[in-house]
């Protein structure tokens, strides 16, 4: 088998469960977008995630993403790219004009700094706004990057009242547990604080509990691993 095909059936079953998990919570899988990670795989991974029909890929770090979104564009390849990791904001010049989405945006300096560069890297005269999720820390981890539940709503105001960005939703990363079923109540969370805050957006679940984010409302789940295989590296 040659790793297009691993990559297309892989993707393929991935899909299957998405649509799976839709039917056991009466959702219609047009409302869950796949963002394939393809951080630490090189550019022809990027080749044949396109060709086996994926639209949405995603980086985490800035270093990765900037280079490999120039050689795709460089070879006619156009993903829209989703930055899923924490946002230095002396990387946010560069990253910004590669990214579809921020899934990441965590605290009122990044606001700022997107603010302060954005207007310089959009077309002269579009008004252009950077789509974005507010990564929140549900499970109060302390390794983990996103805004403490508490400090959401200051978050939120700030990032809504900026004319450079447009927030969608929440992401959260659940905590690593062998069960995923022990990710569901920080699911459960994200959503709540979604809905408190009137947000439709959530970014939740990878390759291990993606089935049960889509169960508990993902809209976006981001899978690395389940569609291109182990990470080496
Ligand atoms: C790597 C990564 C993913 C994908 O992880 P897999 O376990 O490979 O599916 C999703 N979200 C973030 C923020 C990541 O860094």
């Amino acid at each position: 088998m040659t790793s297009t095909t691993a990559v297309a059936s892989r993707l393929e079953a991935v899909r299957a469960r998405i649509a799976e998990a839709c039917a056991r919570a009466g959702r219609d899988p047009a409302g869950v977008t796949l963002v394939g990670v393809t951080k630490i795989h090189p550019l022809e991974v990027v080749r044949e995630a396109l060709d086996a029909g994926l639209v949405d890929l995603g980086e985490n770090r800035a270093q990765e993403l900037v280079p490999k979104a120039e050689a795709a564009a460089a070879a006619g390849l156009g993903p829209r790219w989703h930055f899923i990791g924490h946002l230095q904001r002396n990387k946010a010049r560069d990253v910004l004009p590669h990214v579809h989405a921020l899934h990441s945006l965590d605290s009122p300096a990044l606001v700022a700094e997107i603010e302060r560069r954005l207007p310089a890297l959009a077309p002269a005269g579009a008004p252009s706004r950077l789509r974005c999720y507010l990564e929140v820390n549900v499970s109060g981890e302390a390794q983990k990057h996103g805004v403490a539940p508490a400090d959401l709503a200051a978050l939120l105001r700030a990032a809504a009242a900026s004319p450079a960005l447009d927030v969608v939703g929440l992401m959260a990363v659940a905590p690593l547990v062998d069960d995923p079923e022990r990710a569901r109540p920080v699911f459960r969370e994200l959503r709540a604080l979604a809905g408190a805050h009137g947000l439709a957006g959530l970014s939740m679940g990878m390759t291990d509990d993606f089935e049960v984010a889509v169960e508990e409302g993902a809209t976006i789940v981001r899978v690395g691993r389940a569609i291109f295989g182990e990470r080496r590296g």
